[in-house]
């Protein structure tokens, strides 16, 4: 009897959430989201402008956003539940993927949890999960447009601020109806936690960034349920792009039209990087992670992609094109 499973558990979880998250949800109720990116608009459109980011000038399933293709939250709100993948860090999966499979990460620090991505749907169950954490949430934070989707509706029923770098502003569509203490638009480093680090890298987009967590500063505790490996982790959404070999990495300027990114780009991003320990990295695609050595693979993978590109590096370090051998 599924259908009767779900109404209950949403009964149930709606006299476990905050008034304010009701009101979240009937407030954006109504407001379109496009069927392919998810990007959620403040009024219906014709077209999505996601279509036209990242060398797309559409997008690579559908025509973008119009009221038609458009769905709302509300009507595809039904089966999205967080699934544990690791002790401290957990993917909020949704399924079935009824417009684009935009994850988010959950991350249980001590100094309480964060949301890093952001998925389109929100369902009261969902709300229930994320108000009654062992670790409370403080924040949310999005690498770039691709995940900005309905993080706005997020924010506010979780009653958490929204970091979103300010070189991407332009394309958050709701900066107009959001709130100074409801965004943060921040530039170059924000730190959202002692050992959490929101890292400005570009490429992919002017404000694409990372995620530090420095989890070997975590605190031990007697909880081993709580206790985080004690290597850092860079998240990187498509800033940074794991290989789906999961040996090696690369990167990418547009994803659905794979043109790659200038390498005057990547070096910049391994250049900001470089300061940062950590010994694996995950991709929000996905399963896709290099769970070991990391920061190694990543500088080889650098030098593998600059020769594939035709580049090399020069003697002061610039970069010059690649001499035949
Ligand atoms: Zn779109
Ligand atoms: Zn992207």
């Amino acid at each position: 009897m599924p259908k009767e499973f779900y109404i209950r558990e949403e009964l149930t979880a709606l006299s476990a959430i905050p008034q304010r998250a009701l009101d979240a949800l009937a407030d954006d109720s109504s407001l379109p989201v496009c069927a392919t990116c998810a990007t959620q608009y403040p009024a219906p459109r014709r077209d999505c402008t996601h279509a036209k980011l990242s060398g797309s000038t559409d997008h690579p399933q559908a025509r973008g956003a119009t009221t038609s293709s458009a769905t709302s939250r509300t009507r595809a709100s039904r089966s999205s539940r967080p699934s544990r993948s690791s002790p401290s860090l957990r993917r909020v999966s949704i399924s079935p993927a009824c417009v684009k499979l935009t994850p988010a990460f959950l991350l249980e620090t001590f100094e309480g949890s964060f949301i890093w991505d952001c998925s389109a749907v929100l369902t009261p169950p969902l709300i229930a999960h994320l108000t009654h954490l062992r670790r409370p949430l403080k924040a949310m934070a999005i690498s770039h447009p691709h995940f900005f989707s309905t993080s706005l509706t997020w924010a506010r029923a979780l009653g958490v601020p929204l970091y979103i770098n300010a070189l991407d502003k332009e394309w958050y569509q709701r900066r107009e109806s959001a709130g100074a203490d409801e965004v943060v638009f921040w530039s170059g480093t924000q730190r959202l936690s002692s050992t959490l680090t929101l890292i400005e890298c570009g490429g992919h987009f002017p404000g694409s960034c990372v995620l530090h967590w420095d989890r070997a500063a975590e605190p031990l505790t007697s909880d081993a349920d709580a206790r985080a490996p004690d290597t850092g982790l860079l998240l990187v959404a498509d800033t940074v792009m794991v290989q789906p070999t999961q040996k090696g990495i690369t990167f990418m300027w547009s994803i659905p039209n794979a043109i790659p990114l200038h390498p005057t780009d990547v070096l910049h991003i391994q250049n900001v990087l470089r300061e940062y320990d950590y010994d694996s990295v995950s991709s929000t695609w996905p399963d896709r992670w290099v769970r070991a050595g990391a920061a190694r693979i990543f500088d080889e993978s650098v030098e593998t992609y600059l020769s594939a590109t035709g580049w090399e590096r020069g003697r002061g370090d610039e970069l010059v094109p690649r001499r035949k051998k």
